[in-house]
């Protein structure tokens, strides 16, 4: 049976050297970075991962910005507001929760968030990054991913890999970070003739469709490390895209849901914020060197 990957383990060391980082910033400049969450109407499942995601800032000593809009905002005003955290030298990151109310353009208000702020990743900025294999920010479930197969030191480099869903949230970024590390990506969604055929290649299989239990015994390679990024709510609890107890019994290297992937993504956005902090210090230095020797 294969071994389970410690998802809430992995996330909780992510956060514990994010908490590190803050302390030496502050120490540095005085300044804790401080992460803007956009929440625009009353959407129940977003309320709840806006104030985990609230609270996870304040445990790791980053400063919480929270902005919320009501349900029929216009389009103008979330643009403005976007605009002035984008202008605020105290908001490192702004995360804009998805969805939005159906009469905004969410493409439009993404690519408001300058890229260096964009903590989310979703800017077409931040994924041009990705695309082309240059520093940036990265959508926050994928690096989660990525990280958790760091963890348990699985080889990348020239496996067969194969990631199921094109999300431009999950799976895209999922497949153009590992082809980052070299792996040999094939990228699966709706329209693949034959997934199961698709996915026994796979030495790592990332599965992201969204769909409860899509993924069992037959479409897995005995001793794969299966990593299930699906959530869905049952009544006998948290359930993935892949059917767990089958699936156990033929791969090497398994994520249980809950415990697995989920507990990386909140992780991961305070590791981008981090970052993002990082990168602007970095900026105003250079900036203020530049001034006193000109
Ligand atoms: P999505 O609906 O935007 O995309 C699903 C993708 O899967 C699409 O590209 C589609 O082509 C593909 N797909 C759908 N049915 C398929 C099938 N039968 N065979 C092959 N491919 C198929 O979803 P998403 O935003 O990418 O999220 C995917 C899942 O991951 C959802 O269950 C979501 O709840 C979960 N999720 C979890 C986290 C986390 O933190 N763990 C974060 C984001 C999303």
């Amino acid at each position: 049976t294969a071994e389970l990957i410690d998802g809430k383990a992995v996330a909780a060391r992510v956060r514990q050297e994010v908490a590190d980082g803050v302390a030496e910033l502050v120490a540095q400049d005085g300044q804790a970075p401080g992460l803007a969450t956009v929440l625009v109407g009353e959407d129940p499942a977003s309320e709840v991962y806006v104030r985990n995601k609230r609270r996870a800032c304040v445990a790791a000593g980053m400063v919480d910005l929270h902005r919320r809009l009501p349900g029929d905002a216009s389009q103008q005003q979330i643009d403005e507001e976007i605009g002035r955290l984008a202008e605020d030298p105290g908001v490192s990151g702004i995360l804009l929760q998805l969805p939005l109310p159906g009469h905004l353009d969410p493409d439009a208000l993404i690519d408001r968030i300058p890229a260096g702020k964009d903590v989310d990743g979703l800017t077409a900025g931040n994924a041009g990054l990705l695309a082309q294999g240059r520093d940036g920010l990265r959508p926050c479930t994928p690096s989660g991913v990525a990280r958790l197969l760091d963890e348990y030191a699985v080889p990348l480099a020239g496996a067969k890999v194969v990631v199921v869903g094109r999300s431009v949230l999950v799976g895209r970024p999922m497949a153009q970070l590992l082809l980052a590390r070299d792996a040999t990506v094939t990228l699966c969604h709706s329209r693949t003739k034959d997934l199961a055929a698709e996915a026994r290649e796979a030495e790592v299989l990332v599965v992201a469709a969204g769909v409860p239990g899509l993924i069992g015994r037959e479409s897995v390679r005995p001793g794969a490390t299966v990593i299930d990024v699906g959530i869905h709510r049952t009544e006998n609890g948290l359930r993935g895209d892949v059917r767990f107890a089958e699936t156990r019994g033929v791969a090497g290297l398994l994520t249980p849901v809950p415990g697995g992937v989920g507990p990386m993504t909140i992780a991961m956005l305070l590791a981008n914020t981090l970052q993002a902090a990082r990168w602007q210090q970095n900026r105003t230095n250079e900036l203020r060197s530049s001034q006193c020797s000109g």
